[in-house]
């Protein structure tokens, strides 16, 4: 076969040498049948010695196709980075503003800290009065409040504590926007360079969810030198007085949980925080105590962004 359909092109080959000059003089007459089919052959003839050839296709393919370019894989053709294919997390629309922020009355894990904040408008609807339930020396004098749910807590946890020869009392509980507001303005005078890892700027304090409670100690100054103002509340060594380490050890069996251990400070935003405790529920409490973790390490890894700011 091969050789035949050689054969029969050699054969118009050499028919079209005779023709060519012909051919060119037809098409300048404007004659145009005879010399369609054979003109194509002429180019093949030069281009192809029949020695070196590779195998003329017999369907008709032309000769000079024969390399294949596509066998390289050309840049251009890699495939694209998966990442254009990534989803894109669009925004939740049950997400709001932290600034409009208004969690659920009911919802005891509401994560507050230095980045995702409360709206203004956020004030518990079942906030209480603590004076009647301690006495003076617990309260200060302080007309405290705090979430019903946390009330009856509190008050067992601190009775304990009296019940152990404690001597704890309670410094705040629940603060609003705007008293949160007043205390960070408190300490921006006191210390300006310091202030946002010693205050929560207004709308940032989990005071402002009524769950919360700061403790004191009526030892605390036994435990730091002479030069620290007898006004001050809180110092970092409350973690070393009796009343605080009792808290750090039996907190979570009221509930309660401590928001800004030394080990979370670059996740909480806060400075450690011995003396500041939030009510979660007991299970929630002792969870978080045994998992070594805070409350918004735990809250933060269930929802990075609970709000946009
Ligand atoms: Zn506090």
């Amino acid at each position: 076969m091969k050789d035949g359909g050689f054969g029969r092109r050699g054969g118009k080959l050499f028919l079209s040498f005779i023709l060519f000059p012909l051919s060119l003089l037809i098409a300048a007459c404007a004659a145009p049948e005879p010399v369609a089919e054979v003109v194509p052959t002429n180019t093949v003839a030069v281009l192809a010695p029949a020695d070196t050839a590779t195998p003329f296709p017999t369907q008709g393919v032309p000769a000079t196709l024969t390399p294949i370019p596509t066998i390289t894989p050309s840049p251009t053709h890699t495939p694209t980075p998966t990442s254009t294919f990534t989803p894109t997390p669009s925004p939740t629309p049950t997400k709001t503003a932290c600034e409009q922020r208004i969690p659920p009355q009911d919802e005891l894990l509401v994560i507050v800290s230095q980045e995702f904040g409360l709206s203004r408008a956020y004030e518990p609807d079942n906030l209480v009065p603590i004076g009647s339930h301690f006495s003076r020396e617990i309260t200060l004098g302080y007309p405290t409040m705090v979430r019903e749910e946390v009330l009856d807590p509190l008050v067992n946890m601190v009775n304990d504590m009296l019940g152990a020869g404690l001597q704890p009392y309670i410094i705040s509980g629940y603060r609003s926007y705007a008293t949160q507001e007043a205390t960070y303005n408190k300490w921006l005078n006191l210390e300006p360079d310091r202030v946002d890892i010693l205050s929560a700027r207004p709308g940032h304090s989990e005071h402002q969810l009524g769950t919360t409670v700061d403790f004191g100690s009526y030892r605390l100054h036994d435990y730091i030198d002479d030069s620290f103002d007898e006004k001050l509340q809180f110092h970092t060594y409350f973690y070393k007085t009796p009343e605080g380490d009792w808290l750090q050890n039996n907190a979570h069996l009221y509930g309660f949980t401590l928001s800004y251990p030394r080990s979370a400070q670059e996740v909480t935003g806060f400075y450690y925080e011995p003396w500041h405790f939030r009510y979660v529920g007991v299970g929630n409490a002792t969870a978080l105590l045994e998992a070594g973790t805070s409350l918004t390490e735990y809250l933060l890894n269930q929802d990075p962004e609970p709000c946009y700011n």
